[in-house]
């Protein structure tokens, strides 16, 4: 089948996540965009007479999965690290990303990510990336992906202040502008200042300004421990200490309170639309503020988990009207960089929770909180063909979203504009 001549790609069930569910829907994809949808008659009514059908049996066909957040840099680094408390985990990480042949373990991990995300339905993924380095090895890969560029003040590497991150940025959105190869479009530049206390205040503020004035996505780790969240609120506390003797300091005075810094680093002001990293320690009026402003929460229940938060306030969050997404963090934290695994991870915790709600959570949530909301995360007319089709298990509940929650089925292929990415044999 040529990938430019129009296709329909049908199932039992269509789940489009912003409409109803269809019993036997199918999509008619053109240049990679879905140009039809619903019921299968009616799509084929519209589509050209010798158009060809996939359909996929026994399946259920929704948009595919979007990874809020991840460091798929770190994937080589599974299994090695044990279940520890954030701080722990850091110490044993940091030594063997330095060990030699570490750049080249990465990238190689990098390819590996790509298909274990595309074999889990995972269409589009929000990556942190320390150095730039994994930009390159994704820019040729077919996934789609928003790459964060971290900012660490004063860390060994580069990025370490603010003008070294906007130069390197610069230089990437120059390369990529000039990119022709097959996937280059695929991919979408953002910034990531790491973390209130290893980026200086002002540089905070100055890539919060920065996004705002260019529309670049910006993600930020946010009290994401109890150490954290003790030194944002002006609580005394050991994360100085832990700083310090780790190196991280940033020479910043300790915030009076956590208002303070939301005032000066301008992080939750509107025109921004900020993705904020795990907010585990998020209090009541955290949630009240960050609904107030246009910032997205991405949690990342699993490698939560792991490093054994208190439980999360996700669903305070989603009560306040705030745009919840979900992620997996990094495989050096997690079994699996599916997202459905999430999904399904907090549904066997809560099983009274909306199958709908999470699996918006993953899809035009996460989207949204990517900024790119007007191009996936729903089957939606004009959207990006990006797809994923799942097994439907007879033992779960028949409605469709409830199936995939509740059920066991797999992924059994992947579309990315309309292209097959991944076909289970
Ligand atoms: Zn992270």
């Amino acid at each position: 089948m040529s990938t430019t001549a129009p296709c329909i790609i049908s199932a039992d069930w269509l789940l489009p996540i912003t409409s109803e569910p269809i019993r036997d829907g199918a999509v008619l994809v053109r240049h990679g965009a879905i140009s039809a949808y619903g019921a299968l008659d009616a799509v084929r009514g519209v589509a050209p007479p010798d158009v060809q059908i996939d359909h996929q049996d026994r399946a259920i066909l929704m948009p595919g999965f979007v990874n809020a957040h991840t460091h798929l840099e770190l994937t080589c680094y599974h299994g090695q690290l044990q279940r520890a408390p954030l701080w722990d985990w850091f110490d044993k990480l940091i030594p063997i990303r330095r060990e030699s042949g570490a750049e080249e373990r990465e990238a190689q991990g990098i390819h590996r990510a790509v298909e274990m995300c595309l074999a889990a339905g995972v269409t589009t993924v929000g990556d942190i990336t320390r150095t730039g380095a994994s930009i390159e090895t994704l820019r040729s890969s077919p996934i789609r992906k928003v790459c964060f560029l971290e900012l660490i003040s004063g860390a060994s590497q580069p990025p370490s202040a603010f003008e070294e991150l906007v130069a390197m940025f610069k230089r990437l959105q120059t390369n990529l502008n000039k990119d022709t190869s097959l996937f280059a479009n695929r991919l979408t530049l953002g910034i990531s200042p790491h973390a209130p206390y290893t980026v200086r205040l002002t540089e905070i503020a100055a890539c919060m300004d920065l996004a705002r004035d260019r529309q670049i996505p910006l993600t930020i780790h946010l009290l994401e421990t109890q150490e954290e969240s003790d030194w944002l609120r002006g609580h005394g506390g050991t994360l100085q200490a832990i700083l310090e003797s780790r190196g991280l300091a940033t020479g910043d005075q300790q915030p009076t309170d956590i208002d303070a810094w939301y005032t000066q680093t301008k992080a939750l002001d509107s025109g921004g639309g900020a993705l904020l990293a795990h907010l585990n320690y998020a209090g009541d009026a955290d949630i009240q503020r960050v609904a107030a402003s246009d910032a997205s929460v991405v949690w990342c229940p699993r490698a939560h988990d792991y490093f054994g938060h208190r439980d999360h306030p996700w669903q305070r969050f989603i009560e306040a009207g705030v745009n919840v997404c979900i992620g997996t963090d990094s495989l050096a934290s997690n079994e699996t960089l599916s997202v459905l695994d999430e999904l399904r991870f907090v549904a066997a915790q809560e099983p009274t929770c909306d199958p709908s709600l999470l699996l918006r959570c993953g899809t035009i949530n996460a989207a949204r909180g990517l900024q790119m909301s007007d191009q996936i995360g729903a089957i939606e007319l004009c959207k990006r063909a990006d797809l994923v089709a799942i097994d439907r298990d007879d033992a779960a509940p028949d409605e469709a979203a409830a199936n995939v929650i509740h059920g066991s089925g797999a992924v059994s292929a992947t579309w990315i504009d309309g292209q097959s990415v991944f076909q289970k044999r």
